[in-house]
């Protein structure tokens, strides 16, 4: 029996993961009866007021044991003035670097149906379907040295370190060339392999790996050129990998051409399959409490955790297909209803889910 540690957190999050709960409970989800051992446990804010730690003890000895995490959103006004270690996002922070979880996976579709919420031409967009493949845990955003120091001349000067080494490339390219293989066999790896040395060695050993993987094909693209084509003509991605730095900044830009944060799933993995899934929307507390959230980007999460955690792809397609399913027959949540259109409830929309999966 696989194990699942739920991390709800704060806000909308409760809310999200309870009607994301009563999709991966489904015993149906799997021809031979699929059976988790879910827990729970508070993380963020409410680890705070529980236990005074954003990420409480025993939370993450349960995420540590746990074949998968899904976690909700952290964070809300009543925490912002907190001390930085007792911040709910720290949680996040924290279970990434105890979990080793380097891979960002994050996905950027755009279904037909909410075509007209892009801010592209829906021809532009529809039917997008783009994974970003984004490293986590290395690049400039960790490299020393790193500070603020004064020159001989007596100025400042801030300066950072964009640092790769051969197996962390190795291994993210690993993961990113193992996704595309479940998808449309096309990797598009995104660097500045013309000015910079740390990507000259990302080409390199990505282009070598690639190797391995006869199947996939594979392209490189420099990272100036990759923000102008997501937004020219994104449907020519498949899946993108690319380092922490690009990928923070490639994988905003290609959620924000689908215009719905709240459709939007990620995952972190380890080197080993174990993940942490979560919308990548945050808390919202403007609409927390009021049962009016869209559940679809944690029960698209779920899915991911399905075909990247626990080898179930065919419920992970039967749980998009569900959710597909959904927004053909019309049902929208406030945040991707068009003006005039009849909005549901968050539980609403968790058990029309449950209801299309048959
Ligand atoms: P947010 O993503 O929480 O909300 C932005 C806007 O999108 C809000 O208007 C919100 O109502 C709406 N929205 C978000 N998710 C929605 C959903 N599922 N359904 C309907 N509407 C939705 O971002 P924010 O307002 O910048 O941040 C709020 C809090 O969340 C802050 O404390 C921030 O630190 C935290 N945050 C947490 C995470 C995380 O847990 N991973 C990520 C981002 C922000």
């Amino acid at each position: 029996m696989k194990k699942i540690a739920v991390l709800p957190g704060d806000g909308i999050g409760p809310e999200i993961v309870a009607a994301t709960r009563t999709v991966l409970e489904l015993k149906r989800l799997t021809a031979d009866g699929l059976r988790l051992e879910i827990a729970e446990a508070p993380v963020g804010g409410a680890g705070y007021a529980a236990a005074g730690d954003p990420l409480p003890p025993a939370t993450l000895e349960l995420a540590r044991g746990a074949d998968a995490i899904l976690f909700g959103a952290v964070g809300g006004p009543k925490y912002d003035a907190l001390p930085r270690p007792k911040r709910p996002e720290q949680a996040l922070l924290r279970l990434r670097k105890e979990l080793g979880l380097f891979a960002n996976l994050r996905p950027a579709t755009l279904y037909p149906e909410l075509a007209a919420a892009s801010t592209l031409k829906p021809e532009v967009v529809s039917g997008m379907d783009i994974l970003i493949v984004r490293e986590l845990t290395g690049d400039i955003y960790f490299g020393q040295p790193r500070g603020i120091r004064t020159t001989e001349a007596g100025e400042r000067e801030g300066f950072d370190t964009m640092r790769y080494t051969e197996g962390e490339i190795r291994r993210i390219a690993h993961t990113a060339f193992g996704a595309a293989r479940r998808r449309a066999k096309r990797l598009c790896s995104v660097d500045k392999a013309n000015v910079l040395e740390t990507s000259q060695l990302w080409r390199e050993v990505v282009t070598a790996v690639g190797r391995e993987y006869p199947d996939v094909e594979l392209t490189h693209m420099y990272v100036d050129n990759a923000a102008m084509q997501l937004l020219r003509a994104p449907k020519q991605f498949d899946v993108i990998v690319t380092g922490n730095m690009f990928g923070d900044i490639l994988s905003d830009e290609a959620s924000m051409l689908t215009g719905s944060i709240g459709m939007l799933p990620s995952a972190s993995l380890d080197s080993r399959g174990k993940g942490l899934y979560e919308p990548i929307h945050g808390s919202a507390p403007d609409i927390a409490g009021k049962g009016v959230a869209n559940p679809l980007a944690t029960i698209l999460s779920a899915a991911m955790l399905l075909r990247y955690s626990l080898g179930e792809a065919a419920a992970a397609d039967r749980v998009e297909r569900a959710v597909r399913k959904v927004l053909a027959q019309g049902l929208r949540t406030a945040d991707i209803a068009a003006p005039g259109e009849a909005k549901v409830a968050t539980s609403v929309m968790g058990a029309a889910v449950v209801a299309a999966l048959g």
